[in-house]
């Protein structure tokens, strides 16, 4: 044996990225009593989960913040953390903008007119039934998945009706649900991140829906937390470059070393993972399937006000505008309503024309979107905090990666499959919330598990 293998260090398992999959996973890991590493690039720990801090003092989330029912990984972490969820304020009107006028709205309508109502019901209904039809742990083996497959949503949705509202309305919530435009996305993926999800209904709505709750402090403490029970096994600073495997195990190289280990966890978005270096190479589906899983593309602003005015005249803070830009908007306030909070998002083409402004710019427009919804008062904040996630290095783009047209029926199998003694995490991989922070804890919890169902 020559004498640098010697002062490598060893671990049992070697797991990449210290997000809540990473984490969840070597949380799991260690408890078994394996050996662990986690190693992050970021000086800090929870990677699209990032605190900040308003100039009075208020935390705010600048990344995952919601949590809501069904997600039981998530929750069932947050309460063994010793953490606390609180409800999203929900009480009063809320708004939708469409040709020039604000409607207020209490009911399921979303302020669309009788007529434009009944036909976005209809096509929501037939989502709805198709995606029921979806094989979660195997979306390529759906009944009728290559016609599924074969088109973007939006040219589904371009056969299903002509009415104009109803087709802005779609185009609208599909870059809020995530970050990318209606054609950017296969249909058969449309229907699959709902189902994950549970519905289409539970995803955009905040009472009973993926909006319920968020976590007192921010949802970055759930992994500030796990990093602080495994201590020393979390190393900030250490960019993963590449991951050598033979039979008997791997050695993963960082900006500044090695580290050798039985197994390693990739806890990456799929994109970045697809940027490391194997040695030897990937299969080629497995290739062929990072190249191919972009990130949405999202700004997310906060701005804080000296009170919730809106609550005032009886409005629950959320917008949502077929004519505007920064044009899905919620109630951020902390629980105390000690200062008011309007939490909104550039999201898919807005986000990249609003990328090419300067920051007092994208300011300014922001603040026109929020006089036209709230009144003159929206125009004067205390505060506004701003963070471009595509610009983040570690990140490249948010919410999560999504699949065009013909990805999940050709490359579908290589989402979660481990490569030897490679095994994938990240919030992508999970069939259950996918793209979601319970859906990452989960990808966690099944690659420790499949390890740990392995030889050592
Ligand atoms: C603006 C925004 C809003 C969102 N809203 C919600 C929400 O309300 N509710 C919800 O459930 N979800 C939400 N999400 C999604 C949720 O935050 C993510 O699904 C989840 O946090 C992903 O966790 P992860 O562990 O899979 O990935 P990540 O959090 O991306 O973790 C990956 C880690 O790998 C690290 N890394 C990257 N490259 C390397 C390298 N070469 N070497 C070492 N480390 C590396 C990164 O720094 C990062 O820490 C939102 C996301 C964003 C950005």
């Amino acid at each position: 044996m020559e004498s640098w293998e010697y002062a490598m260090d060893h671990v049992d398992v070697v797991v990449i990225g210290a997000g809540l999959s990473g984490l969840a996973a070597a949380r799991t890991l260690t408890r078994a009593g394996r050996t662990v590493a986690v190693l992050e690039a970021r000086d800090r720990v929870a990677g699209r989960n990032h605190g900040a801090v308003f100039r009075n003092g208020v935390p705010v989330e600048m990344g995952g913040q919601w949590v809501g029912p069904t997600q039981d990984a998530v929750l069932g972490l947050i309460d063994e953390l010793g953490l606390r969820t609180y409800p999203s304020y929900d009480v009063g009107d809320a708004i939708t903008v469409y040709d020039g006028a604000a409607h207020r709205y209490s009911d399921e309508t979303f302020g669309l007119s009788d007529e434009d109502a009944a036909e976005a019901g209809r096509v929501w209904a037939a989502i709805t039934v198709t995606a029921e039809t979806v094989d979660l742990g195997t979306p390529w083996t759906t009944t009728g998945a290559p016609e599924l497959d074969r088109q973007t949503f939006d040219q589904w949705l371009l056969g299903e009706t002509t009415n104009s509202v109803v087709i802005r309305f779609f185009r609208l919530l599909v870059p809020a649900v995530f970050s990318a435009e209606a054609h950017e996305l296969s249909l058969l993926h449309f229907l699959f991140y709902l189902k994950s999800g549970t519905s289409l209904a539970i995803l955009v709505s905040t009472t009973g829906g993926a909006q319920e709750s968020r976590v007192v402090g921010g949802a970055h403490l759930i992994s500030e937390r796990m990093a602080a029970d495994l201590g020393d096994t979390v190393r900030r600073n250490t960019e993963v470059t590449g991951i050598t495997q033979s039979e008997s195990g791997v050695v993963v190289a960082f900006d500044g070393g090695e580290i050798a280990a039985g197994h390693a966890v990739v806890a990456m978005p799929p994109t970045l993972a697809g940027r490391l270096r194997y040695s030897p190479p990937l299969p080629a589906a497995r290739d062929a399937l990072t190249q191919q899983f972009p990130a949405g593309s999202v700004i997310k602003v906060n701005v804080a006000y000296p009170t919730p005015f809106w609550r005032e005249d009886g409005l629950n803070g959320f917008v949502m505008s077929l004519d505007d830009a920064f044009n899905v908007v919620f109630d951020n306030s902390p629980e105390d309503g000690s200062c008011g909070v309007l939490v909104g998002f550039l999201e898919g083409r807005h986000a990249r024309e609003a990328a090419e402004l300067t920051a007092a710019e994208r300011r300014e427009r922001v603040l026109a979107d929020l006089v036209k919804y709230f009144g003159e008062r929206a125009g004067e904040p205390l505060d506004l905090l701003e963070l471009n996630w595509n610009e983040e290095q570690f990140t490249r783009g948010c919410y999560g990666g999504r699949l065009g047209a013909g990805v999940w029926t050709n490359y579908g199998r290589a989402v979660a499959e481990p490569v030897g003694r490679i095994h994938w995490a990240g919030a992508e991989t999970s069939d259950v919330w996918n793209g979601y922070m319970d859906g990452a804890v989960r990808s966690g919890y099944r690659a420790a598990e499949a390890i740990l169902a392995e030889p050592r």
